[in-house]
């Protein structure tokens, strides 16, 4: 496409420019025949959304990657001030060029059968910002279905019609199920709308919402909310945004913010327009006639029904009578019903339906697919359940080199918890600096406070790690992160916490060693031995003690010894292993002076990973 911007202004007509009145402080540009609206945004130095919104207004819809003509191209040029220079003749060359184009775009359009799809909008922001009653607000002005007489059901997320257009809303709002979500593998939004109330300004969570959203790659629209309120003060608020990062068009930025009350119902329409137009931007495309795909957003017992779960179609259509798999259950769908209630016969991309007819209640997150037939479903499901569904394995300071250098892992994710804004600006800067050729470190999120775990479903989301400096981590957050093998580094020197990262980075990283306790025992007896040896007679209360163990006597409590378990006896046999529940006869590696009483704890030395 490159080579269409190349041409040479000996190759000009000496047609007159469009609006060449103008002042003579335009600046001159050269267009080519043909451009992309995103080639014209950089060409023109402002942003996609504007160029959108201008060729909107002379009536002209496109998307980022359509590519306009000289004539469309060269009114956006004028009206951001460019004085266009006369129209270039399409030599052979270029007309041979566009017209292979031409043809390859007809080629793969006819291929693919893709059609645009609704755009799917998650709502975020800070608690008590406006989030549901938005949500609300959205779903009252704009009900689609009249019929059912705006009878709306909670089934996890709706549809309203704007323009002629659908855009489907999840209505579960906040950065912590979107987050969830993703850390299960389905990406299931296109655009945010990140809500903040104008009375209260940017807030930690409004923070945390952006962080998740960046992380994720979705586009950003901000409703500043409650401008009905006395007190709203919309300046201060995008004067906070751009402080994180976050710079609204009117400021020279590219992220688009609306002005709303959810309570006057003011601005909703010209949110939904914006949606509408990032979503533009988005390319959003899916076939219908495709076998379905889709995700489950919300999934229950019903009492009467059986089995039901809320799917947001994804690709394909969905239709009463397909076999399906369900994460690990399946069925062949009964009936499907939309978000007013009523039962509808085939459900297109993007759209939300809730399904009768599977045989167990799948989870949030799980994926949809249909399949041939209910014997295939009910196959792929079993043989699903046999799988180990977990996500793959995340990095650690350990796995990272291993990762980097098989080419699995090209960026570091790194969530960082600290006590006080000071800690993080140094530490930021310093691992930044770490970033190189082969890996890049990334910052997804830093906070104040204790790690808790929406930082760890973002550190799964994103497979990355967690770094605590001088900080704690909530019970919640340490489990979750256990089950799902996420790395938290605990540091309160910016030094060290700086050099492990290097070295981990390297390959240097000495692995440090956790201990994990195998099995625990209580003596009961003493014997006296054939070699002399002092032997226990204990009762194992606890896992299991083998041959080989690290073993530790614990005698009110104190440590008396630490040694490894020499031998194992039940009944005059030696034996390798015993477990929790017997009575054996032990006796450890350079010790004699068990006691009745003591307590015997065996532990076993991993790297922790
Ligand atoms: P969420 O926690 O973000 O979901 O917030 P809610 O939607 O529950 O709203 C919190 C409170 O703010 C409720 O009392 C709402 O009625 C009120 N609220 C929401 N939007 C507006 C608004 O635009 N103007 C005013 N004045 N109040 C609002």
């Amino acid at each position: 496409m490159d080579k269409l911007n190349n041409f040479d202004s000996d190759d000009t007509t000496p047609e007159k420019p469009k609006k060449s009145s103008a002042s003579t402080e335009m600046k001159p540009i050269k267009l080519p025949p043909n451009i992309s609206v995103r080639q014209l945004a950089e060409t023109l130095n402002v942003s996609v959304v504007d160029i959108i919104k201008q060729l909107m207004k002379n009536g002209i819809m496109v998307n980022i990657n359509q590519v306009i003509d000289y004539d469309a191209a060269s009114l956006v040029a004028v009206a951001f001030s460019y004085k266009v220079l006369p129209k270039p003749q399409v030599t052979r060359k270029t007309a041979s060029v566009i017209s292979e184009i031409k043809k390859y775009q007809l080629l793969s359009e006819e291929k693919s059968n893709l059609k645009p799809r609704p755009p799917v909008i998650t709502i975020m922001g800070h608690v008590d910002h406006g989030k549901t009653r938005l949500l609300d607000a959205i779903r009252q002005s704009n009900v689609m279905d009249s019929e059912a007489g705006g009878i709306t059901q909670h089934i996890g997320a709706y549809q309203v019609e704007v323009s002629g257009q659908k855009i489907t809303f999840l209505d579960t709002p906040g950065h912590e199920a979107f987050t969830a979500m993703r850390a299960r593998g389905s990406r299931v939004t296109d655009v945010t709308v990140l809500v903040v109330a104008a009375d209260d300004g940017v807030k930690p969570q409004t923070l945390e919402a952006i962080d998740h959203a960046k992380a994720a790659n979705v586009p950003i629209v901000v409703a500043i909310n409650k401008i009905d309120k006395p007190d709203a003060n919309p300046e201060t608020v995008k004067q906070q945004l751009a402080d994180a990062g976050l710079v609204i068009e009117e400021w020279g930025g590219d992220t688009i913010s609306v002005q709303t009350s959810a309570k006057a119902k003011k601005g909703i329409d010209d949110l939904l327009e914006n949606l509408l137009l990032v979503a533009e931007m988005e390319n959003l495309l899916a076939d219908p006639h495709q076998p379905a795909k889709g995700v489950v957003i919300e999934a229950e017992m019903d009492k009467t029904k059986g089995p039901l779960a809320t799917i947001l179609v994804h690709d394909g259509t969905l239709k009463p009578g397909d076999s399906v798999v369900v994460g690990t259950t399946w069925g062949r769908i009964r009936a499907m019903y939309n978000d007013t209630g009523k039962q509808v016969k085939k459900a297109k991309p993007s759209m939300p339906v809730v399904i009768l007819g599977l045989h167990a209640v799948p989870q949030v997150g799980d994926t949809l697919s249909a399949v041939s037939d209910e014997r295939k479903a009910r196959e792929l499901a079993e043989r699903k359940k046999n799988i180990d569904e977990k996500t793959p394995k995340a990095v650690s300071l350990y796995n990272i080199f291993d990762q980097i250098s098989s080419g699995r892992v090209k960026e570091l994710n790194i969530v960082i918890k600290a006590d006080v804004q000071g800690s993080i600006e140094p530490i930021k800067n310093s691992l930044q600096k770490l970033s190189t050729d082969k890996v890049q470190v990334k910052l997804i999120h830093t906070g104040i406070g204790n790690v808790t775990e929406s930082d760890i479903m973002l550190a799964i989301a994103s497979k990355g790690l967690v770094i605590v400096f001088n900080a704690g981590v909530e019970t919640g957050a340490k489990r979750l992160a256990e089950t799902e093998g996420i790395d938290i580094r605990n540091y309160n020197i910016i030094y060290e916490l700086v050099d492990d990262v290097e070295k981990a980075l390297k390959g240097l990283l000495e692995p440090e060693y956790k201990e994990v306790i195998v099995g625990r025992a209580e003596v009961r007896a003493l014997f006296p031995s054939r070699k002399k040896r002092s032997v226990a007679g204990v009762y194992i209360t606890e896992g299991k003690v083998s041959r080989g163990t690290p073993v530790r006597v614990l005698r009110n409590s104190k440590i008396a010894i630490e040694s490894v378990v020499d031998n194992l006896r039940r009944f005059k046999d030696d034996v390798k292993e015993v477990t929790n529940g017997y009575e054996c006869g032990i006796i450890i590696k350079d010790y004699d002076d068990f006691q009745v009483g003591d307590i015997l704890e065996f532990f076993s030395r991993q790297a922790a990973d």
